[in-house]
């Protein structure tokens, strides 16, 4: 690990070499540019459009477009782009990941790349952490853009009831009275905010774009073009620690309830390390053969079991319910993983400690919890759509990311992602002093120590922003500074608008802000406070008593798992070379000491000769915690690579599937496929039937088997098949499936037809892709238990994961076989309706009963897919 890290400086020093040249090239063209009217510097964007027609490449017009891009800027909205921003463009344009300290402007280096990747027409994505900054960014560039003439949209997600799938247009000629922050956002479609140049937006709205245009049943719902260019903003958040959960377009499923209820009795009555093994690391549980054996018996006396062994694929679903209810029973703990709040089991967000409403477990696990603490067992979901962000992420022709933390995660960014960091320096030197942690026995002392120096701080009119790691540590402190008649402010993540507000103003003299790791994140925090709406005079008198008072100063009350998230909340303070300063508090009840650090840390202590009330400060202690966290951190880089690995293989599937359906969303000729298909089957039942292996061929069997595809006419029966040969059966049964398909199509037009073999495809493709997800959930819940039988998991996965692949892509002919020559057009079809999206309600966001339904419909939840 530190190996990797050393060499990534030596590579860092040689790439930031390369990028001199382009630098000094772009500052060249700079007194040329600026010489430009406002028209002719417009009037270079199509310059740069013909010349790319013309055969140069993007890397030809680089430097010129930059040069028009940091002109644009200075003009328009009064910032010029420092030399290290440009740096941080080019790496950016490169597909790279620029990591550019918090404050360093990162917001307007990304505007170089998206403007020059836009030129080729494609259309470029800034994925934003927050729905709140997917507005500010497009807005806060919009003018840079506008001056360049090059469009910009922000998609975010429905604020109120009465919006659905909002999209805004940055557009000076446009003004909303109403809106006082953010007038001139011009209300747009999805698709419109999709065809515009750039368009900034959070992943999950990018994200279920995507799965949703692979549900319509016609091109005209689909919203996104190509994915061609896109910059995720906060990057490690969005692919290291938001990666493990998929987005999910979900539906209600049948009611399951009787088996979690019986799991929930049996597995208590197994005895841990004899029946089932324990990983506490890898939050994993095994089945041991005498566990096994127990179940099987107990399974069997209550006549569930359908095949002799647990292993049985008859028992396939079995195995599941038993999976979550061992899950739910020895690795999920009340109050710790969720708590049980009127009647419902709601999960806590491991990294913020917030309860998360509405959000539910996955596979059947909630369920089993739920049956576990006897709560009423809430009704499975069905996956209509899913995909992780990482695999949507692939989708783009060109990605590249930015943040203020990413060379941690160096080695994960690029074995997983083949994602080059590269380290781009401060425009001014960074002179904030982090100070030594300090070490207690428990939390309680710990905690009164962060109270004491906050007050002392307060006190002497030092701005200080305090971390947390969960809402409840949030609380607690928050209640011990009302206490002391301490006044703060606290932030959870839960309303980013406001909190970013708040957040803006934690620089200001005595200002004290308690907020959760990711709370406010991407708001700066200027010293003194936002000048924005303030007399300047008095501000700057502001600014500069906060900068005598030593700047902001950053407490920790706690080190995360990963050195990355410590390393972004003491990157609050120091922006731009402020001063600045920041402490860690931990103690030795801390998750990470107990878990990783726990014996090398109090042995130093004891060595120490510690005293209980008096805290340790000492480089050595600090170091083992360090090395505790590099020990988590891959640890937990090996859990998601595991996840990457088993992704990988769904994530094939769905490629080939949804490559299938846009080709016929897109008018692919389906008439010679399906009767190709038509072809095949007939062929397989003759075949079947006429086999020469059977002593007899069964020709009533045939016949009975071809009328369920088509009606046969009567000279096609048991008796004058019985004259031919299977060959010639086979042409014959042919030739008249054809000719009853012409017929067919002249009774109802051949636009019917093709709208017909679209609809019947379609209907095959999503009903069994949706049942084919619910099978390989299964299938991976399976594979685990091989663990115990010395077999890799993901080997089996794969295998049997190929196979139900094979049986989808079978299923789907053999669907579209039997259903093409039955339907028929009934006088009011509506075959624009988005149908197949009905009861699909997002993951994770709740739906009123009031608010419009998200399939799109127009009507409300409760009357659509809710009722
Ligand atoms: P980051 O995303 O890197 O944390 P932001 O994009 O939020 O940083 O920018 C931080 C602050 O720096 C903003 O107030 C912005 O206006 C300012 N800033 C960035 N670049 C420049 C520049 N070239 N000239 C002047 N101010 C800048
Ligand atoms: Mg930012």
């Amino acid at each position: 690990m530190l190996k990797w890290l050393g060499s990534l400086t030596d590579s860092n020093e040689k790439e930031l070499k390369r990028f001199q040249p382009l630098v000094d090239e772009i500052n060249s063209l700079e007194p040329e540019f600026q010489k430009l009217s406002d028209a002719e510097l417009r009037a270079k964007t199509d310059e740069f459009k013909t010349r790319l027609k013309e055969g140069e490449t993007l890397d030809d017009i680089l430097p010129e477009a930059f040069a028009a891009c940091r002109e644009a800027a200075r003009r328009s909205i009064g910032e010029r782009h420092f030399d290290v921003q440009l740096m941080g463009g080019i790496a950016l344009h490169q597909g790279k990941i620029t990591e550019m300290k918090t404050g360093e402007g990162k917001t307007l280096v990304a505007t170089l790349p998206l403007y020059l990747n836009a030129l080729s027409g494609d259309g470029c994505h800034l994925i934003t952490v927050n729905d709140y900054l997917a507005r500010r960014d497009a807005y806060w560039m919009g003018p840079i853009y506008h001056a360049l003439g090059l469009a910009v949209a922000s998609i975010y997600p429905s604020q109120s009831p009465a919006e659905h799938l909002p999209a805004r247009l940055y557009d000076p000629d446009y003004t909303d009275e109403k809106d006082t922050r953010w007038p001139h956002f011009r209300p747009i479609t999805r698709r419109q905010a999709y065809e515009a140049d750039i368009t900034y937006g959070t992943n999950n709205e990018f994200g279920f774009d995507y799965l949703r245009d692979n549900m319509a049943i016609d091109l005209s719902h689909c919203v996104q073009r190509q994915l061609n260019y896109a910059i995720v903003d906060e990057v490690d958040n969005i692919l290291i620690d938001e990666s493990r959960t998929p987005l999910i377009i979900s539906g209600a499923a049948e009611e399951a309830t009787e088996k979690y209820n019986i799991f929930a009795r049996l597995v208590p009555q197994l005895r841990k390390d004899e029946d089932y093994t324990v990983e506490e690391k890898e939050r994993q549980v095994y089945l041991n053969e005498p566990g096994m054996a127990k179940l099987e018996k107990w399974l069997r006396r209550d006549g569930l079991l359908k095949a002799p062994s647990l292993y049985d694929p008859a028992n396939y679903t079995l195995t599941q319910y038993l999976e979550n209810a061992l899950k739910a029973n020895v690795l999920f703990k009340r109050d710790r993983d969720y708590v049980v709040k009127d009647g419902q089991v709601i999960i806590v967000d491991e990294f913020t400690g917030r309860l998360m409403f509405g959000r539910r477990y996955s596979e059947g696990l909630h369920q089993a919890i739920e049956a576990k603490e006897r709560v009423k067992i809430q009704r499975e979901s069905v996956t209509l759509a899913t995909i992780t962000f990482q695999n949507y992420f692939r989708l783009y022709k060109k990605l590249a990311g930015m943040t203020g933390t990413a060379a941690t995660e160096a080695e994960e960014l690029h074995k997983i992602y083949k994602l080059e960091v590269v380290i781009i320096p401060t425009n001014k030197p960074m002179i904030r002093v982090d100070n030594p942690d300090q070490i207690y026995k428990d939390e309680e002392t710990k905690f009164k120590a962060v109270a004491k120096e906050i007050e002392a701080f307060h006190q002497q009119g030092t701005p200080v922003l305090i971390g947390t790691v969960s809402i409840e540590k949030s609380e607690l402190l928050s209640d011990t500074l009302k206490r002391k008649g301490i006044p703060h402010q606290v932030l959870n993540a839960k309303n980013h608008e406001k909190e970013a507000a708040i957040i803006a103003q934690a620089g200001r003299t005595g200002a004290v802000t308690v907020a959760t790791n990711m709370a406010g994140r991407g708001v700066d925090i200027i010293l003194g406070g936002n000048p924005a709406d303030r007399d300047k005079k008095e501000w700057q008198q502001e600014h500069d008593r906060v900068i005598e008072l030593g700047g902001l100063h950053v407490v920790g009350t706690e080190r995360h798992e990963a050195r990355r998230i410590d390393n972004q909340l003491r990157g609050r303070s120091g922006r731009q070379g402020d001063p600045g300063s920041s402490r860690f508090y931990v103690s030795l009840e801390d998750d990470v000491v107990r878990r990783f650090g726990g014996d090398r840390v109090k042995g130093f202590m004891d060595w120490a000769g510690f005293d209980e009330n008096t805290p340790i400060e000492h480089s050595m202690v600090s170091k083992s915690i360090e090395n505790a966290q590099v020990k988590v951190e891959g640890f937990h880089f090996d859990i998601r690579k595991h996840l990457v690995d088993y992704d990988d293989v769904v994530n094939k599937h769905r490629e080939v599937i949804y490559a299938e359906r846009r080709k016929i969303l897109e008018g692919a000729d389906l008439k010679s496929n399906i009767l190709s298909m038509v072809r095949d089957e007939i062929e397989k039942l003759v075949a079947t039937s006429c086999s020469r292996d059977l002593i007899e061929a069964d020709y009533t069997g045939l016949v009975e088997e071809l009328s369920t595809i088509l009606p046969l006419p009567p000279q096609l029966n048991p008796q004058e098949l019985s004259k031919m040969s299977s060959k010639e059966i086979t042409e014959k049964l042919v030739e008249y499936a054809e000719q009853l398909y012409e017929q067919r199509e002249k009774e109802i037009g051949a636009d019917n037809m093709r709208l017909m073999e679209r609809l019947v495809m379609l209907r095959a493709i999503d009903s069994l892709w949706k049942d084919h997800l619910t099978e390989m959930d299964h299938l991976r819940q399976q594979a685990s238990l091989f663990a115990a039988r010395q077999v890799e998991p993901i080997v089996v996965y794969k295998k049997e994961g190929h196979a139900l692949f094979e049986s989808l892509t079978a299923g789907i002919e053999h669907d579209v076989v039997h259903t093409i020559y039955k339907v028929s057009l009934a006088k009011k079809e509506a075959p624009a309706q988005r149908q197949p999206q009905k009861a699909a309600v997002p993951a994770g966001r709740k739906v009123g009963r009031n608010q419009p339904c998200p399939c799109g419909s127009g009507k409300k939840y409760k009357h659509c897919c809710g009722r």
